[in-house]
């Protein structure tokens, strides 16, 4: 095989069937993920899920209890057989709580693990990176003069200096304003495309996620629930957690009559599910579109303004949409800029189906 044809196939990270338990209490269950050379994915979930262990058992710092864990196509860990050190995997490390060195400088820190090159290389790259995270300007600084922000900026620049075959970050922009760490983050995924680094990212956030990441694995419960891009776990949710997961949803109970279910804000599609199966569907807000129309309070309308907020740069309208059936149901549509209707105003909707989802429920009942 030629060489560039090998780089190409090669894996930077690979896990596989993964498991691990602390104290007989299992927290990874099974995990498979891979990360290709130069791709960002981001390890999401809620607290408590699993995502610092796996990242800690790719990096070294947990031994393996069961499967598998290879760099570039290498096994490093196998239980019971191999455990390649941290030091010795070639992996860029920056965490949550990411210590430097209080007693080097903040190019000194950065410098560190460049001893392989000469004096004027190490200080041009750690500069360049240091530029490249606006922090050029504390280079003579040491840690204890730097906030918790300005420390994990050094921390990332300091895991990035070497160049490592994969980076790991775990929360790397928590302890940054949310101004602030707009711009980190958009600085750190233009180094990291930059440098080609393979990246695995720990966040709890799905914004962060959703920009950072070529591939989001969405964990629970120990395990992945789904892997894909932003795009496919945004639009093609697997289940109902992952479109939870992804901020708030309008939920309604329904059964499917003839391929669709009815609901209060018209009829939805629910494809490949059987006529009489219960459903629960899931309305995002951004899927109620509200058409505009001057209509006297007391018209005829699918829906009535109860309270509109100005959230910034979107409106957040909660509507009571009546039913054909008479029932009301309570939504929340957001749209985007400055809308506030006055309350009781009459409105219509229409329904964006690329936002909605629908799911058997839980229990999946026949009615007869
Ligand atoms: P967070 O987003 O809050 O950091 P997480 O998804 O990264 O959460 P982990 O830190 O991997 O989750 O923890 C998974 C589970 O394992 C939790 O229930 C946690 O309490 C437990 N756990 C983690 N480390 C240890 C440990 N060293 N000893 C015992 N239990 C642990």
């Amino acid at each position: 095989m030629k060489a560039t044809q090998k780089a190409l196939n090669e894996t930077a990270l690979a896990m596989h069937q993964v498991h691990h338990a602390f104290d007989q209490h299992t927290v990874v269950k099974g995990v498979d993920l891979t990360v290709a050379p130069g791709e960002v994915v981001c390890l999401l979930g809620p607290s408590g899920c699993g995502k610092t262990t796996l990242l800690r058992i790719a990096a070294g710092l947990e031994t393996l209890q069961e499967g598998s864990v290879s760099l570039q196509d290498e096994q490093i860990a196998a239980p019971g057989l191999r455990h390649i050190p941290p030091e010795k995997r070639n992996v860029g490390l920056a965490f949550q709580d990411s210590a430097l060195f209080p007693h080097l400088s903040v190019l000194e820190n950065v410098t560190f693990g460049l001893k392989h090159l000469s004096t004027s290389n190490r200080r041009a790259r750690a500069e360049e990176l240091l530029s490249q995270l606006g922090m050029a300007a504390y280079a003579s600084s040491y840690p204890h003069m730097l906030s918790g922000g300005q420390q994990q900026r050094v921390a990332l620049a300091r895991a990035l200096a070497p160049e490592p075959q994969l980076m790991l970050l775990d929360e790397p922009f928590s302890s940054l304003d949310a101004r602030l760490r707009d711009r980190i983050r958009d600085d750190t995924l233009h180094v990291l495309k930059k440098v080609g680094a393979a990246t695995l990212l720990v966040t709890h956030d799905p914004e962060e996620a959703m920009f950072m990441a070529d591939r989001i694995a969405l964990m629970r419960d120990g395990c992945i629930v789904q892997t894909g891009t932003p795009r496919e776990l945004y639009c093609s949710p697997k289940d109902p957690f992952v479109v939870t997961f992804f901020g708030e949803v309008n939920e309604m109970d329904g059964v499917v009559e003839e391929g669709h279910v009815a609901t209060p804000v018209g009829f939805v599609p629910a494809e490949g599910i059987a006529d009489g199966t219960r459903v629960q569907v899931m309305i995002r807000p951004e899927a109620l579109r509200v058409i505009e129309r001057d209509l006297p309070v007391g018209a005829h309308a699918h829906s009535h303004i109860v309270m509109a907020k100005l959230l910034g740069r979107s409106s957040l309208l909660h509507l009571c949409a009546h039913a054909d059936d008479g029932l009301e149901a309570h939504l929340h549509a957001r749209v985007p800029g400055v809308f506030l209707p006055a309350e009781g105003q009459p409105i219509d909707i229409h329904l964006d189906l690329s936002q909605v989802f629908v799911f058997p429920a839980a229990e999946t009942a026949q009615v007869s």
